[in-house]
């Protein structure tokens, strides 16, 4: 199995990563997990630019342009021989003599490696189950970053209760998913919470919205609370790995009738022609 290390493809028992890396001991980094299907990158285009969204925002060098970054990730696959999988990449800010502040010199550590993963395509048909958890995470979710520890507390939260996924919220508000992005059926009405500094704008769902635009399905980009979201006729998380999930129960209580819901289903039927190459009409 080959990976990317610094942009040389080795073999993953050749690499090493410095025990001083900041990636390591800060969490001093960022990632993305970008969809192969058919053997080919999925929207790679949108992750590589959040991707160097998220460098920015932390002042995070990145020794590369997105074009050299997509021939480097497209040999690494093909390498691998992965059809249907991820590719995960991380930056972090490089080894360094431990101290909080960023170095004055360090170099970008880089890793890319695969992994085979299969559609979720029977969770999907059937939805899946969430549990409601506060979100205690800090205020700069819109950054990919390495600091997720308030997202597995979460997502330990929801498989501790037999759940898929955690739905968090601030107090009132609901922000997004561990891993995933809420969105809610209501009255044939779609909305999701603002891309703003409380989320991770999901590329998943960018291509849903984008979708929905295309089709003319009415969808609000406003936040929603709680018993808005215990009350929508249908309820689905958006996730790179989670594609369209319908989420049919929350905290132990149906949502609508208990079945993945009309306007899901259909969203689910158009994102799939968008991995089979075939854009929404
Ligand atoms: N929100 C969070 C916190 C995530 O970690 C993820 C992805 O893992 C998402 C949303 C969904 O983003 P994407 O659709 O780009 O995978």
């Amino acid at each position: 199995e080959k990976l990317i290390l610094n942009g040389r493809l080795m073999d993953r028992e050749n690499a090493s990563i410095d025990i001083e890396d900041r990636g390591y001991q800060f969490g001093d980094g960022i990632y993305e997990v970008v969809r192969v299907y058919h053997g080919r990158l999925f929207t790679n285009e949108l992750h590589l630019n959040r991707l160097f969204l998220s460098a920015e925002k932390l002042s995070l060098r990145i020794p590369y342009t997105a074009q050299e970054l997509t021939a480097q990730l497209e040999k690494l696959v093909e390498a691998n021989g992965v059809g249907t999988g991820i590719v995960y990449l991380q930056f972090t800010r490089g080894a360094a003599k431990r101290k909080h502040h960023f170095p004055e010199k360090s170099e970008t550590t880089y890793v890319a490696y695969t992994s085979e993963l299969d559609r979720p395509l029977e969770k999907m048909k059937k939805g899946v189950k969430a549990v409601l958890s506060e979100d205690i995470r800090w205020l700069r979710c819109d950054i990919k970053s390495l600091n997720l520890l308030g997202n597995v507390l979460a997502k330990q939260k929801a498989v501790e209760n037999g759940c898929y996924e955690a739905i968090q919220h601030r107090g009132e508000t609901v922000t997004e998913g561990s891993s995933s992005n809420v969105f809610i059926v209501k009255n044939d009405e779609l909305a999701t919470h603002p891309a703003t500094n409380l989320i991770l704008n999901g590329i998943t769902r960018q291509v849903l919205l984008d979708i929905c635009r295309k089709q003319g399905i009415p969808v609000r980009e406003e936040a929603f609370t709680v018993d808005d979201l215990l009350g929508a006729d249908e309820v689905f998380i958006t996730s790179t790995t989670s594609e369209v999930m319908p989420i049919v129960q929350i905290d132990g209580k149906m949502v609508g009738d208990g079945a993945p819901g009309a306007v899901t289903r259909k969203l689910q039927h158009a994102f799939e022609r968008e991995i089979n190459g075939l854009s929404a009409q």
